[in-house]
């Protein structure tokens, strides 16, 4: 069965009915420039399937997915001249996911652009670190 949603502006990219400045395009996966760019030259690889968060995708169609980071990273990297790249994937609106079909974010940076990140590391009481690897653990 064919994973697909008639209202998802990324499967309407697939199907070909909405234009995209396409960079891979294979069986399972898709890579294209993203329009609203966080920097120039951010681009999104996303699998051709709809699956509208990344814990609801096969694990092959994961992979299938990713095998092209490496090389579109590294093309990002050629292209831009950036010095250093994120990937970000989303998952949820809380998570700031605005199309629900996955998709991971490469992003190129370079120092002082606009793009910051609120990264606030913070540390565990002791014993609870162990106890939620635990329960992670259990869920796998
Ligand atoms: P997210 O907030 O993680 O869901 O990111 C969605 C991304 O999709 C944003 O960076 C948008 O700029 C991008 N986007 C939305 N529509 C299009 C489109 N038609 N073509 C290319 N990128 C798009
Ligand atoms: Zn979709």
């Amino acid at each position: 069965m064919v994973h697909t949603d008639p209202d998802c502006i990324f499967c309407k990219i697939v199907a070909g009915d909405i234009p995209c400045e396409k960079l891979i395009e294979d069986d399972a996966a898709m890579s294209f420039m993203d329009i609203a760019p966080l920097a120039e030259g951010h681009v999104l690889l996303i699998p051709r399937e709809h699956y509208e968060t990344t814990d609801r995708m096969p694990s092959d169609t994961a992979a299938a997915v990713l095998k092209h980071l490496p090389s579109l990273v590294k093309a990002v990297q050629a292209a831009t001249g950036c010095e250093g790249v994120n990937v970000l994937q989303n998952n949820g609106k809380v998570a700031h996911q605005e199309v629900p079909h996955v998709h991971f974010h490469v992003i190129p940076r370079d120092k002082g652009d606009a793009f910051q990140f609120n990264w606030p590391a913070g540390s565990y009481p002791e014993g609870r670190m162990a106890e939620l690897a635990e329960s992670i653990r259990r869920a796998l």
